[in-house]
């Protein structure tokens, strides 16, 4: 059997193909690489540059490689921010993607798929921790357009048989252990990267948006995950897909949360480096608290987080980081 790993090229996508390629699975990767970078994927990987919308190529991805039996789908654009100012971008690309690829996947009879979503569907929740069964209503064109791939799957499920695994990420932080794959997004966005980017020089300075937030220091709180045990979550999903079981949606996340001055504090032990830092106003679309309930996952998945550190977590990204301040351009 081969998985086929759809934005293997990008963050979290990347992580997931070293791991499942770790444990001997035979892996095809697509990725547009319009975000993603080609030195990430793992040479073991079969590796295809093209986009997951583009039908007659995705046809020919699957014809070419009859062995696929599950999906593991990370294409996707995924800042807030951006999203607030250019909906139609991320309901295109997010949700008519997913569209376009469930179309061809029913035509071929794949009809497994493990799938991004986000804490960002929820909204601002009404109780933290969040569970599942918690009312989703977005903020954000990201998180909506998300939900919205979550809907499609349920009623493609119904109609078409196609079972899936939603996996909602809280925060994720960190990299390969090793430094040798890590986080390199253009622009950087993300708040453990930038502050890592302070600490080796690359910035002066980090901006802290907003301190009047309803948090015990006003900073947004956060629940950071490792992109190693995303990794091992999906792995576990594509089996409990693979075992016959029923669609469903998982939160993951440590179901700790830590706040923006916190995860500063850490990095500054972490790195021993100043990291001069100031406010500056809130950014748009950010929820107060965002903390994961993350039993199911443990439960009936039987997943089992390794990075509960968040000293451990930011160690790591620091690796990456301080050997690679210019991303995979230093590789
Ligand atoms: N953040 C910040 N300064 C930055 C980048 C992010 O204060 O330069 C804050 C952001 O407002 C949020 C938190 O850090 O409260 C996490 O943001 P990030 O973009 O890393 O992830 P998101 O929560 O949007 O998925």
């Amino acid at each position: 059997m081969a998985v086929l790993v759809l934005g293997g090229a990008g963050y979290i996508g990347s992580h997931t193909v070293d791991r499942l390629v770790s444990q001997g699975v035979d892996v095809v990767v697509v990725d547009n690489l319009v975000t993603g970078h080609r030195a990430a994927v793992s040479p073991k990987a079969k590796f295809y540059q093209g986009d997951i919308a583009d039908q007659p190529f995705m046809r020919r991805v699957f014809a070419e490689n009859p062995a696929i039996e599950a999906v593991i789908h990370f294409a996707a654009f995924s800042l807030v921010a951006e999203s607030m100012e250019k909906p139609l971008k991320y309901f295109d690309n997010n949700t008519a993607g997913m569209i376009k690829l469930l179309e061809v996947m029913n035509e071929v009879g794949v009809k497994k798929i493990v799938f991004s979503s986000t804490a960002a569907t929820y909204g601002i929740p009404e109780n933290v921790p969040i569970k599942e069964t918690d009312p989703q209503k977005p903020i954000n064109p990201y998180g909506e357009s998300k939900l919205m791939m979550e809907k499609i799957m349920h009623w493609s499920d119904l109609a078409y048989g196609i079972k899936f695994v939603a996996l909602r990420y809280f925060n994720v932080a960190g990299a390969k252990p090793d430094g040798s794959i890590g986080e390199d997004h253009n622009p950087e966005t993300h708040l453990l990267p930038i502050v890592l980017q302070v600490a080796a020089g690359k910035r002066d300075q980090l901006k802290i948006f907003g301190n009047d937030y309803n948090t015990p220091d006003g900073t947004n709180v956060r629940d950071y995950v490792h992109p190693f045990d995303l990794a091992d979550a999906h792995i576990l999903a594509v089996n409990y897909l693979k075992a016959g079981h029923e669609s469903d949606a998982f939160n993951l996340g440590s179901s700790t949360g830590f706040s923006n001055m916190e995860i500063l504090k850490a990095a500054r032990e972490v790195t021993g480096k100043p990291i001069p830092a100031e406010m500056a106003p809130r950014r748009p679309g950010d929820p107060d608290t965002l903390i994961a309930a993350s039993d199911k996952a443990r439960k009936i998945l039987g997943w089992n987080p390794q990075f509960d550190d968040i000293h451990k977590i930011i160690a790591t990204a620091w690796k990456w980081h301080a050997t690679h301040p210019n991303g995979y351009a230093d590789r």
